[in-house]
């Protein structure tokens, strides 16, 4: 098939004017489907399925001309920026046509080429190893799955993404389905007008618990597996948190672009710590259960919400649209991340879940985080995390982007004596851009933030601060907003073990640093750590009683006492203090009238003549 396909175009490029044009052609007709409608995607998950932890996918759909069907599948998950090839995990693959099997081949590694050979409806069949737990994937339980679209939806590769589609899911009776999805007002169905949107929508299906509240006027779902694992006050609590944040998010754009959202969270013991998945109206989370009733999850569930209006809608001219076949590579993740971490932290108290005190311990830590890395331009940190940079560089965009947009929120504020702030900046893009069906550019974005401050020129600050490497001047722009930074160097024992909990409870050594007090000592990876000299590590003060104990005992003998398999050793090494400088932001008790005014429009999200809510 394919050998007398580039026969073809061979000789119909010796009768036109120019060999080349008709060589650039060949390849682009190659990739193009002959056009399917009516297309139908079949998802089953229930208790067989699951015992193969795959999820078994039908796509139904027709055809009118002759030609051949090309399904592709995505290469990445927006959102999520890194390459996966989703179609990896597709195996047992037929083509059928009234029952009939139809031929098919592969065009490339993720596009499948099939041959109606004049049928006009046709099904295609496979299964999705569901057995990859990241919020970008597919993962299955015994009684549980989650799935992202990008794993089980092929598209029709060269015919566009602006074409209507449903889905009906097939489960075991009393299993849930939950999904941002538009209901198709049949049972079990769903329907997108657009692939877009189609696969921005992920599906957990199986045994957990959901309920919903009104915020903002609108149905907000709370998806929580597995069941039982956030129940009375932790739910409680986060409900509290949704509740008193999103409001505040809301006021910045002043809509809420939603008809339902759904928090959708995975609480398992495989991970250590905690990462999500933001979408236009859901987000999926997966969580070491450690993190159910702390700050940290509030934290991470206002970031993915804020993203519903920041990167969902309002995002970069590189990433509109997204395109599912290749990496789309954009300087401005200190934006769509970074800056959402701020907006993260200001709804946190803003929303009253934090208090100003706590709002600067967030900050401060972002500071520390930025200030232990090698310099790295924002920029540069936004377009290398594709490849997974080994030089502490890959998330450097989420802390030094949320300080950007603190130092840009200050500068905005001092300029214009608290009447415009980072807030105007975001609200005239979304305007501006997202609601013109566009994605944001340079100019768009400098010449916003400008205005904003009244005129003031963002040039040398872009040059040393985004595209540039240059420390932040916090000597600067601190006093500006009434605040103040001091450091103190503390020097403490540090054992020089990455640990974490397993289903017991008990403390496991994950990775021994090199040249570490452990490694000397013989520590090894998969040790259960159970005491440092008499203090047991499980207690809950651990941290403070260590270094009480230890803190002014450099080279005194450290035992550490470990169970190895059947085994409890005790192990000798030294005790070796390490500097470490610790930043602790605060209030200016001495700031001018003006910083106070910036300082309070900052923590309540206020400009002068214009009250928050
Ligand atoms: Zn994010």
């Amino acid at each position: 098939m394919t050998t007398s396909f580039r026969m073809a175009a061979i000789l119909a490029a010796a009768t036109l004017p120019t060999l080349l044009g008709a060589q650039q052609q060949a390849p682009a007709a190659a990739a193009r489907s002959i056009p399917v409608s009516n297309l139908r995607y079949e998802i089953t998950f229930d208790s067989a399925t699951a015992r193969r932890h795959i999820i078994a996918v039908a796509v139904n759909f027709d055809v009118r001309d002759n030609g051949a069907v090309l399904l592709s599948f995505p290469s990445w998950t927006p959102g999520s920026y890194e390459i996966s090839n989703f179609a990896r995990f597709v195996s047992g693959f037929s083509a059928t046509a009234g029952g009939k099997p139809l031929d098919w081949d592969k065009l490339d590694y993720d596009t499948w080429r099939i041959e109606p050979a004049g049928a006009r409806a046709v099904t295609v069949r496979f299964d999705c190893h569901a057995v990859t737990l990241d919020n970008a994937a597919a993962w299955s339980q015994p009684d549980f799955a989650f799935v992202n679209g990008t794993n089980i939806f092929p598209y029709p590769e060269g015919r566009g993404f602006e074409f209507p589609a449903s889905v009906t899911v097939k489960t075991q009776p009393g299993w849930l389905v939950t999904t941002g999805m538009e209901p198709a007002g049949t049972a079990a169905t769903w329907r997108e007008s657009n692939y877009h949107d189609l696969v921005d929508k992920p599906f957990f299906i199986g045994r957990f618990d959901v309920d919903s509240q009104q915020v903002e006027g609108r149905w907000h779902r709370l998806a929580t597996y597995p069941a039982g694992a956030m129940a009375g006050p932790a739910r409680s609590l986060i409900w509290d948190q949704i509740g008193k944040t999103v409001p505040k998010m809301a006021a910045v754009f002043r809509e809420t672009p939603w008809r339902t959202y759904s928090t959708m969270m995975v609480f398992t013991r495989e991970v250590g710590g905690g990462s999500a998945l933001e979408h236009s109206n859901s987000h999926v989370g997966i969580y070491n259960p450690g993190f159910i009733g702390i700050p940290l999850l509030a934290s991470i569930t206002d970031h993915e919400i804020f993203h519903a209006w920041n990167v969902k809608r309002l995002r970069p001219a590189d990433l509109w649209p997204y395109d599912y076949s290749r990496s789309q590579p954009t300087p401005w993740l200190w934006v769509s991340e970074g800056i959402t971490d701020y907006y993260a932290d200001l709804a946190l108290v803003r929303g009253g879940v934090v208090d100003s005190a706590g709002f600067l311990g967030l900050t401060g830590q972002k500071m520390e985080q930025t200030a232990g890395e090698p310099p790295t331009a924002l920029e540069d940190a936004s377009l290398t995390t594709w490849i997974g940079p080994v030089d502490g560089s890959q998330y450097l965009y989420y802390p030094k982007g949320s300080l950007a947009g603190f130092m840009l929120d200050v500068l905005i504020r001092d300029a214009s004596d608290n009447r415009r702030s980072l807030d105007d900046v975001f609200r005239e893009l979304y305007g501006a851009a997202y609601k013109k069906g566009r994605g944001f550019t340079a100019t768009d974005w400098w010449s916003a933030v400008s205005r904003a401050a009244g005129g003031r020129p963002f040039t040398e600050f872009y040059e040393k601060y985004i595209d540039g490497r240059e420390p932040f001047p916090w000597a600067d722009i601190l006093p500006r907003a009434g605040l103040r930074m001091t450091s103190d160097t503390l020097r403490e024992p540090r054992v020089g073990v990455a640990t974490g909990q397993d289903s017991s409870g008990a403390i496991v050594v994950q990775m021994v640093q090199p040249g570490s007090v452990a490694e000397a000592a013989g520590v090894k990876v998969g040790d259960q750590l159970l005491a440092l000299g008499d203090i047991d590590v499980t207690s809950p003060t651990f941290g403070d009683a260590f270094r009480s104990r230890f803190g002014k005992s450099e080279g005194d003998t450290l035992s550490i006492r470990v169970r190895r398999g059947a085994d409890t050793l005790t192990l000798h090494g030294t005790v070796k203090l390490s500097e470490r400088v610790e930043s602790r932001l605060d209030v200016d008790p001495d700031a001018s009238a003006k910083a106070v005014k910036v300082r309070s429009g900052i923590f309540r999200g206020t400009t002068e003549g214009q009250s928050g809510r």
